[in-house]
């Protein structure tokens, strides 16, 4: 695998002011061929998400670090269909009210087999979590789609889940309580997979 980190710089209204790293792999790789890094300086970063409670998310721990001048780590899932993959978001205080933001590969592993491969439809019934990857059909638990047996639902709308709802609400109190960095706390990652 290419892609290693990537970094944007934004402004308190999420205007990216500068990308860099392997952002163009970053954005290819989860299928965004128009948000290449020369499309999207000056640009708002919530053109590019597509639901309110990921959106509202980002913009809650951007005003949170500005405010506070602390960082926020968290780590989520950004998934293919044939890879399980983690990846760590720190955002770190720039001067002028400025953030920058890094994602970086913490880990990739192989599904064999694969999950079904999914598409995005805003008026989707099933629901993924953008944080944690975890779906969610009707009346359903939330269940990780890379579970032995476990479907993955072919159409899926974005929200963010409940417990990563209070995951990310706990560290954006622990930093606004001053601690250091507010730690977003570890996504546990299931057994049974074999390692690329
Ligand atoms: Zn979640």
């Amino acid at each position: 695998m290419k892609f290693l980190h990537c970094f944007c710089v934004v402004d308190s209204s999420l205007r990216i002011l500068w990308v860099g790293g392997d952002w163009d792999d970053f954005a290819l790789r989860n299928g965004g061929t128009s948000i290449l890094a020369n499309d999207v300086l000056a640009t708002r970063l919530t053109d590019y998400i597509t639901d309110n409670a990921t959106a509202g998310t980002v913009q809650q721990m951007v005003a949170a670090v500005i405010d506070t001048q602390g960082s926020l780590r968290m780590d989520y899932r950004c998934d293919g269909p044939e890879e399980l993959r983690r990846f760590r978001l720190t955002i770190k205080p720039m001067k002028d009210g400025r953030v920058i933001m890094v994602h970086e590969l913490r880990d990739a592993i192989r599904l064999d087999p694969p999950m079904g491969a999914w598409s995005f439809d805003p008026a989707a019934q099933s629901r993924k979590c953008s944080v944690c990857g975890l779906v969610h059909a009707p009346d359903g638990p939330w269940i990780d789609p890379t579970l032995p047996g476990v479907r993955h639902p072919p159409l899926v709308r974005y929200t963010v889940c409940p417990s990563c709802i209070t995951r990310i609400e706990l560290a954006i109190a622990g930093i606004l309580d001053g601690a250091e960095a507010g730690e977003v706390g570890e996504l546990i990652l299931k057994a049974g997979f074999s390692r690329t």
